[in-house]
């Protein structure tokens, strides 16, 4: 990731509806590169997606952050029992075996029964819920500045990379992989699920 990179995110953490041909007359760079730019940052999975920002506060809801304490070898367990419920916006795992949760809800009755429900997961030790009375700031998780830079899973064995290491153009997409031997192996994988795709189950 370089400061071209991190210039394209501020303008698109800016404005997602910018068009490459304003973000390059802004940063002063061809809109081809912004295209292809953004077309990387996408394939790789830095750039997840485009949404709109709504002002949570004028829709009437209201939020609470909770506190969950469970122990170490259960915090998974907990995660994945709240994190596909619609009331709970955000998770973050923290240390000290404790979890973050913000919560937000129209309907009272909701907000019990999902504490309620929590009552009753047993690896739940503790929990605290505060209402959210007013948030002072709001601003997206990834924060860009000279220090950020991208750490890459390599797409076969999940070692962090230091770098790009090799990659690997297959149907129009970039496949980052850590070293050669992952690269050929993946190739292979990605072939053969290919070929699983086009044979047909019941023949
Ligand atoms: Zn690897």
């Amino acid at each position: 990731m370089d400061d071209t990179d991190r210039k394209i995110l501020k303008e698109l953490q800016e404005d997602g509806r910018a068009s490459f041909r304003e973000i390059s007359s802004r940063i002063k760079v061809s809109t081809p590169t912004v295209s292809s730019r953004v077309q990387g940052m996408t394939d790789n999975g830095l750039i997840t997606g485009y949404s709109v920002l709504l002002n949570a506060d004028m829709l009437g809801q209201t939020s609470v952050a909770t506190i969950i304490e469970a122990k170490p070898s259960e915090i998974d367990a907990v995660v994945e029992r709240i994190k596909g419920e619609d009331i709970v916006r955000l998770i973050h795992v923290l240390s000290d075996s404790r979890i973050l949760c913000i919560l937000s809800f129209y309907d009272q009755k909701k907000y019990r029964s999902f504490v309620q429900s929590l009552s009753r997961i047993s690896e739940i030790a503790k929990m605290d819920n505060s209402m959210i009375l007013r948030t002072a700031k709001e601003m997206p998780r990834a924060s860009l500045t000279d220090e950020s830079g991208l750490h890459l899973k390599c797409y076969y064995c999940g070692h962090p990379m230091k770098d790009e290491g090799v990659k690997v153009k297959m149907d129009g997409r970039t496949h980052y992989l850590c070293c050669g031997v992952c690269a050929k192996l993946y190739k292979e994988k990605y072939e053969r699920m290919k070929e699983a795709a086009r044979t047909p189950a019941f023949a």
